[in-house]
This record gives structure tokens, C-alpha cells and sequence, in this order.
């Protein structure tokens, strides 16, 4: 049977049988994939034990009528600040889960990965009250790359650039804010404040690095608002439900 290699994060692993688990994996290319890891549930399982979520690994596959299995699995990047950290392992639950979804399996989608590796690394070393802006950043770039880009520079009904601050109206179905004239003719509304809405642009424009620099200042309450009108955003536009965004609840929510 043919052997190949692969590179791909790990993003959600799945029981088959007593002992195998189905791996979900988001390729260097960009593809979703999904593989048979025969045994790896089996305790002191070499192979098991580096297909978790978040990892990066490099492994061998055979190819198989349905499903490819993993031969060999290598570790390239473990994240264990991540994995030891709660807030942290949350945040990046939502990355995995929104890549695992909105990635396809056979069309690739290279940018996807890029975003998913610098979304890990910025997570695993920002300071911890950056989490929810470094989610908001993942979801309107990953957004962007699935067709999704948010207008809001100007009218999503009718193009026109006359937005005033009094134009709070942000349209789920046309993905972009709307001018007076066109609010009513919109109803899948949600509202986003113009502070929110220059920040959820800057945000867009900065790198995942970038936006975990406690050196830029982003004012919570507009990272905030901006997080929950993406979350409706990407619930809007992705069919598949999504769990750790519905979830999602940022670390000082709990005290
Ligand atoms: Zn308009």
C-alpha cells in the first residue's frame, strides 16, 4: 500500500472501537483530513500519546480505501503551555473547532494553516487578558478567508460611505454594517457600536503577534462586544455547529 508523509495540526481526535480514534487534522496545505490511528488508544501507545489536539506533528500514512491510517506519528510543536493552562486551552479549543470546520477535505486552503499555527503560538505566550482579542483576530481572518471579510468602511446594502456613529446596525446576512436607509430592509441585525466596529478593523489588519503584544492598547469593552458579533457572525455563515464558540467564555467572566 502507498506510504506518503504528511504535516498537520491536530485538531480533534474521536473513539473507534475499543482501542483506534479517528484523527481530524488540518494539513500544511490547507485540507481537512481525517485518519485512522489503529491501537492508539491503547495504553503507552507511542503513536497515541502525540496525536492531541493542538499538537503539530509530522507522520506517515498508508493510504486506505475509506480512511488513511497513521504509521508513524513525530511531535513538532506540543503547545504545553497550552495544554496546562485552562483559559488558554479554551481559547484554543475555539481555534481547532472553527479550522475543523471551516476547512475542506481535498481543497486546500494554505492561508487557513499559516493563521491556525500563528493563532496557537500567540495564544500559548500573550498575556492572559489578550485571549478574547486574539479570538476575535483568528475569527475575522479565518472569516475573511472563507469569503466572509466584514464591510465596515461602509454600507453593506448599498455600498454607499455615509456610516454615522449613529449607525449601529450590523447585518448578519449581508456581513457588514448598514447606512439609515438601508436598516430597515435588514432584520438578521446585530449591533455593533463604532468603537467596537474600528476596533474589530484594526484588529483585521494586525498580526496574530501583533495584536498579543500588551504594547498596543485595546480597550476590553469594545474587544468584547466585537467578540460576541463575530460569534453571531460565524454562526450565521458556518451550517456546522460550533461548541467551544458557543461556549466560549472569557477568563474573567467567572469572577
Ligand atoms: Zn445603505
Amino acid at each position: 500500500m502507498p506510504r506518503y508523509p504528511l504535516r498537520a495540526l491536530v485538531l480533534r481526535k474521536t473513539k473507534l472501537g475499543e482501542t483506534d480514534a479517528i484523527v481530524a487534522l488540518l494539513s500544511s496545505e490547507g485540507k481537512n483530513v481525517r485518519a485512522v490511528g489503529k491501537g492508539m488508544r491503547k495504553p503507552g501507545s507511542k503513536v497515541g500519546g502525540r496525536l492531541e489536539p493542538f499538537c503539530l506533528v509530522d507522520m506517515l500514512l498508508y493510504s486506505g480505501r475509506s480512511l488513511d491510517t497513521i504509521v508513524e506519528a513525530e511531535t513538532v510543536e506540543v503547545h504545553r503551555g497550552i495544554r496546562s493552562d485552562y483559559d488558554r486551552s479554551t481559547a484554543a479549543a475555539v481555534v481547532v473547532d472553527v479550522l475543523d470546520k471551516l476547512s475542506v477535505e481535498g481543497l486546500g486552503e494554505p492561508r487557513l494553516y499559516g493563521l491556525g499555527l500563528a493563532s496557537l503560538a500567540a495564544i500559548e505566550h500573550a498575556p492572559a487578558e489578550r485571549l478574547e482579542a486574539l479570538l476575535v483576530g483568528f475569527l475575522v481572518k479565518a472569516m475573511a478567508m472563507h469569503g466572509h471579510r466584514p464591510v465596515l468602511g461602509s454600507c453593506a446594502g448599498c455600498a454607499c460611505d455615509t456610516l454615522h456613529a449613529a449607525d449601529q446596525r450590523f447585518s448578519l446576512a449581508e456581513g457588514g454594517m448598514l447606512c439609515r436607509a438601508c436598516k430597515p430592509r435588514f432584520h438578521d441585525t446585530a449591533v455593533l457600536s463604532p468603537e467596537a466596529r474600528l476596533l474589530l478593523d484594526r484588529l483585521f489588519g494586525m498580526t496574530m503577534q501583533q495584536i498579543a503584544s500588551d504594547t498596543v492598547e485595546l480597550d476590553p469593552r469594545h474587544v468584547s462586544e466585537s467578540f460576541k458579533l463575530m460569534q453571531a457572525f460565524v454562526k450565521y455563515h458556518v451550517p456546522a455547529r460550533i461548541k467551544a464558540l458557543d461556549f466560549y467564555a472569557r477568563p474573567t467572566d467567572a469572577f
